[in-house]
């Protein structure tokens, strides 16, 4: 028999800590970025210099999305992702482990993945993730033969939430796995909840609102609002970042629900005028203005 056989949650765990540090290697090192504005270096330059850095957050994208492939065919079966002849697997009358088993390549994982039903590839992002496999290889052979820049692996991260994942999907899981490893520890777990504002805050800076706001299957092309809870957690004892990603659902001159898609939370909101001068906010939810975040009486 094959023992230890993984389970699709092992490779969605697998595929998401992936995912999440190709993101962090791009997010961490743009905090240099103020750095390069003050010795007036141009940010082309600056990632031309740290192809490294690209190279690596390429190579977890492409791991990720390996892992995702693994995880789906593994709610078949595990044993559809072992390689070679089935009377090769184990030996008579002893047990063997699954880790010990070599593994379909990418290839033939992804016809797998489309032949069992699992997925549908348009031929569009099916050349895309051609391209990106040869740029993969091209790393892994040390031969890239041009330059990789942040908006490259941002716009196939889009590519592949939208049409491989599916709006959302990533989303729900990257947040799970967070929870389930608190990224601090010495914060509150609501602040914890509030801090993968910052995965939005950059996804929009590379992207945008609109498709941001596809992947994350929320138009936020809507006003957005501050969230009442995100927000208030996210910057309650220092400032962190605005949350301002809530909308309204439905959207109307009159509608009192608001939804968050960081904390994936409605809320129920007041239509009257905000009292901070100026402000011509009219939703307000928890004592606060959700649009300057002014304390209400
Ligand atoms: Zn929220
Ligand atoms: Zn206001």
């Amino acid at each position: 028999m094959i023992t230890n056989r993984p389970s699709p949650e092992d490779f969605e765990k697998q595929s998401i800590q992936y995912l999440i540090q190709s993101l962090d290697l791009i997010i961490k090192n743009s905090e240099g970025e103020e750095f390069v504005d003050m010795v007036e270096v141009e940010i082309d330059d600056y990632w031309k210099y740290h192809q490294g850095i690209l190279n690596n957050s390429l190579t977890l994208l492409f791991l990720s999305l390996e892992n995702y492939l693994k995880k789906e065919i593994c709610t078949v079966s595990p044993m559809l992702l072992v390689a070679g002849e089935p009377k090769k697997w184990a030996k008579k009358n002893s047990d063997r482990k699954f880790s010990e088993l070599f593994i379909h390549p990418f290839d033939d994982l992804l016809v797998l993945y489309t032949e069992l039903g699992l997925g549908n590839i348009t031929e569009q992002t099916a050349s895309k993730l051609e391209e990106f496999r040869l740029k993969r290889n091209q790393i892994t052979h040390g031969v890239l033969e041009e330059h990789i820049t942040p908006e490259y692996i941002l716009e196939s991260f889009y590519i592949f939430m939208a049409h491989i994942w599916g709006h959302r999907q990533w989303w729900d899981q990257l947040k799970k796995h967070i929870y389930n490893e608190p990224l601090f520890g010495i914060y509150d777990t609501d602040h914890e909840k509030a801090s993968v504002t910052t995965y939005i805050d950059f996804l929009v800076s590379y992207l945008g609102k609109s498709k941001t706001g596809e992947i994350l299957g929320v138009d936020l092309k809507q006003r957005n609002y501050f969230c009442p809870s995100c927000h208030y957690w996210l910057n309650h004892e220092y400032e962190v970042t605005d949350s301002k990603y809530a909308v309204l659902k439905p959207n109307s001159s009159s509608s009192t629900n608001l939804y968050c898609v960081i904390c994936d939370s409605n809320y129920t909101v007041f239509r009257k005028k905000c009292e901070e001068e100026g402000c011509k906010g009219n939703v307000i939810g928890e004592g606060y203005c959700l649009t300057c975040f002014a304390e209400q009486s």
